[in-house]
């Protein structure tokens, strides 16, 4: 007879099963799924979500979770199952106040909610989005309420993105980069103007996928445990721990945002790709501190990316990709990527205003949350905001509050985690150097994968 550790072991590989299923369906809608299959699909997803929820709250799990949780077998335990057992007892105690039927309608209004976004993003339109978002806003409000009914909602959201962080800490550590970033903003922003007038132009679409799958591989992606698709906005999907995806979004007249979000997302994966299958099946296996997930991506993208070392043992091949970059000098690019100037996409921005991007956010989100402003006031919010902060107003709302993709699903909360990251970027490349030496040198090295060399 099976003990209780090993019945919840094959418990917890069933769960497994429907969130590789649905994190596979929801891959695929925001990648390849035609527009006459989308209704299917979202049917499937929200019968596979249902599923996924009844085997978490069932009486069966938490009878498990309780056994394992009594401090005998509990310290017994190795130190991944413990974490995927207190984890697990959280969410079965949240998950259980959840009534199937909101969980359900939920799970569909997010779905739904999605589609309308792309649409409203392509045609800029926020009308489109507008009756979804406010949907999704207050059944975000009724889910953290239900899991837990005596706590603040949005700090709720925050913990979920970023485990023991809160308002509180985030109001004092933003507050003081705002201090301190605006003032050098507008002294930047006196200063004589990067040209950048060297990269304009038309850049082939097709050639840009190659210089993806060039900086993927360059960086340490592992094309054999990933795959790569377009989507509307760039993200990457852990279906397990030997697949693990990336998308991104193309434009014609700017090869830099989709080269950024190649590295930034190969950041991500390979971070995925890095963790080890002992934890497959355990709350290890999937990292529940953003801003950690964040740290790596954005290091890739900003620490490394935009240094002239890491361009050094690839730019001759970046040329052959893109012919127009054989006529800019590498310290012409270098400067380029790495001029500051407010801009309207926070996935397009320079280190120094992507910090105000995320404020921005911030502080919409927790009006959001403990304000009272409605939908329709959300867009002229975020274009006042857009004016204080970076001194620009979007012209339309497709490069304002159209731009991310996170509010659709209901991801509140999330944001603050990709300044978090950025921040804990600068300790982690101060702690690199201290044990390997210059970063610069190993990068001109082309050793950016670790002891493998490059053969550029
Ligand atoms: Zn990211």
């Amino acid at each position: 007879m099976k003990n209780t550790l090993e019945e919840f072991k094959d418990y917890l590989h069933r769960m497994r099963q429907y969130d590789h299923v649905l994190t596979l369906l929801h891959w695929d809608l925001s990648t390849l799924a035609p527009e006459k299959g989308v209704e299917a699909h979202m049917n499937a997803i929200n019968y596979f979500s249902t599923e996924q929820f009844r085997l978490s709250t069932a009486e069966e799990y938490g009878k498990m979770l309780r056994e394992l949780s009594a401090p005998e077998l509990f310290d017994s335990l190795d130190e991944a199952m413990q974490l995927t057992v207190k984890r697990g007892r959280r969410d079965y105690e949240r998950f259980k106040r959840i009534p199937e039927e909101f969980y359900s309608s939920y799970t569909e209004v997010k779905a739904r909610s999605e589609r309308a976004w792309e649409k409203a993003k392509r045609a800029s339109d926020f009308s489109v989005f507008a009756p979804h978002l406010e949907k999704v806003i207050s059944m975000t409000k009724d889910f953290v309420r239900y899991m837990e009914p005596e706590a603040d909602p949005y700090e709720v959201l925050l913990d979920m993105y970023e485990e023991g962080m809160d308002s509180k800490v985030i109001d004092r550590v933003f507050g003081e980069l705002k201090e301190g970033l605006l003032p050098l903003l507008k002294k930047i922003g006196e200063s004589p103007r990067p040209d950048l007038s060297a990269l304009e132009g038309k850049y082939d679409i097709a050639a840009q996928k190659k210089v993806q799958s060039m900086l993927l591989e360059y960086i340490g992606f592992d094309k054999d445990a990933g795959a790569m698709a377009e989507s509307e906005h760039p993200f990457t999907t852990e279906l397990c721990i030997g697949d693990v995806r990336v998308t991104n979004h193309y434009k014609e007249e700017d090869p830099i945002s989709a080269i950024f979000s190649a590295i930034h997302e190969g950041g991500h994966a390979i971070f995925g790709q890095g963790i080890d299958s002992v934890y497959q099946d355990t709350a290890v296996e999937r990292v529940d501190m953003m801003g950690l997930h964040e740290s790596q991506s954005r290091f890739y993208e900003n620490i490394l990316g935009r240094r002239r070392s890491f361009w050094v043992p690839i730019y001759r091949k970046l040329g052959e990709l893109l012919p127009k970059v054989q006529e800019i000098p590498l310290d012409t690019f270098v400067r380029a990527i790495n001029a500051v100037q407010p801009s309207m996409i926070r996935t397009e921005a320079d280190e120094v205003t992507y910090c105000l991007h995320i404020i921005l956010r911030y502080e919409m989100e927790k009006e959001i949350f403990r304000g009272d402003v409605s939908v329709d006031q959300l867009p002229g919010l975020w274009n006042d905001k857009m004016e204080e902060l970076l001194g620009i107003r979007p012209r339309n709302d497709g490069e304002g509050i159209l731009q991310d993709m996170h509010w659709s699903d209901g991801s509140f909360g999330y944001f603050p985690s990709y300044l978090l990251g950025s921040m804990y970027d600068g300790m982690f490349l101060e702690a690199l150097e201290k044990e390997k030496g210059s970063v610069d040198a190993i990068l001109e090295a082309g050793r950016i994968g670790g002891d493998h060399s490059l053969a550029a």
